[in-house]
């Protein structure tokens, strides 16, 4: 049922693997698709890095796991799990025969100051803004509990513990509130391996074989969701028109294609643009609107006319909606949540 992973040059038991994050690709297609005084394109690019760096983070907490990996240490990597209609997104998820384990991994640099009693944390910027975050034994505590509540359905009664290391090597954490005192359960990733031993040492009541494990982390794994993208127009200020149309060239890094010929083709290097066309409609249905029209994507697609944008909006594999004079097309898989 699990597979073996290859980490740095070891393999290690895996029963779900990690996939490249669909949101912060997603944010990066859109950037391409704004213009450089949109106002919250740089934001955009902001959350897109924030993600790409806690994958960084969770890639360091993989080495620090793979020593641990066994029958009765099986690892997931990265999973979204539905609760009270919304979801969950563990970064690490291990099970054990005594214990199951969450992992909320951190990779923010600089001087973090965490206050439980409010909820957040954040850090004062250099330019005098502040960046705030949910605080994550907040977020920790709601992972805990909506693995708690699927245990239930699936009958599992293993207790839930979380760690939350911070991976980056300049990150400076401060409790700030009524206490100066850090949660237990939070620190930097250098004490990663102690506090996992600690955690395995106080927690020898075996109450699964190894065995079963396999069958419960299929249990969860069955309850698995993907990734999902909220609406972000208003946080993102976007308007069906905030979008610069053309497609891109990734020669040029510009929106510089159109069709010509019977094919996209960048205006500068001449370079053919076969797919990232797909890009341009991903983007409009993922962030703009569910739906599109041969109009709309004619004012996105450039140098198209009605036929040929009925020809490319086909082998996009994109789903029709509706009959022929109010025809408009969806993503056969939307990240959307609707
Ligand atoms: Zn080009």
């Amino acid at each position: 049922m699990y597979i073996l992973n290859r980490i740095g040059g070891t393999f290690i038991l895996i029963f779900h693997s990690r996939k490249p994050s669909i949101r912060a690709n997603a944010y990066e297609l859109l950037a391409r698709h704004l213009p450089d005084h949109h106002l919250s394109k740089n934001d955009i690019l902001k959350d897109a890095s924030i993600i790409r760096a806690g994958e960084y983070g969770e890639q360091r907490i993989d080495q620090f796991l793979k020593q641990f990996s066994s029958p009765e240490f099986l690892i997931g990597l990265n999973l979204t799990l539905p609760y009270e209609g919304e979801t969950i997104q563990l970064d690490h998820l291990v099970i054990t025969p005594s214990f199951a384990l969450t992992i909320e991994t951190k990779h923010l640099k600089g001087h973090i100051k965490l206050d439980y009693e409010n909820g957040h944390m954040y850090r004062n910027e250099n330019d005098h803004s502040l960046s705030t975050w949910i605080h994550p034994l907040v977020q920790a505590e709601r992972h805990q509990a909506g693995l708690l509540n699927l245990f239930k359905k699936i009958n599992v009664n293993l207790p839930v513990y979380s760690l939350i290391p911070f991976t980056h090597s300049s990150a400076h954490l401060e409790a700030v509130g009524t206490t100066n005192i850090l949660p237990k359960n939070l620190f930097r990733a250098e004490q990663f391996t102690m506090k996992l031993r600690q955690l395995i040492e106080t927690n020898c009541n075996r109450l699964y074989e190894s065995i079963e494990l396999n069958d419960i982390a299929a249990s969860i794994i069955s309850y698995g969701v993907n990734e999902k993208i909220y609406d972000v127009r208003k946080k993102y200020n976007l308007l069906p028109d905030s979008l610069q149309a053309g497609v891109w060239c990734h020669t040029c890094a510009q929106l510089s294609a159109e069709w010509r010929s019977q094919r996209f083709r960048c205006n500068i290097c001449g370079e053919p643009c076969d797919e990232t066309y797909l890009d341009t409609l991903y983007v409009y249905l993922t962030f703009i609107y569910p739906t599109i029209s041969n109009r709309q994507a004619r004012s996105l697609l450039k140098g198209c006319n009605a036929d040929t944008v009925r020809y490319l909006l086909h082998k996009a594999d994109l789903i029709p909606v509706n009959k022929t004079s109010k025809r408009v097309y969806k993503l056969r898989i939307s990240h959307r949540d609707e």
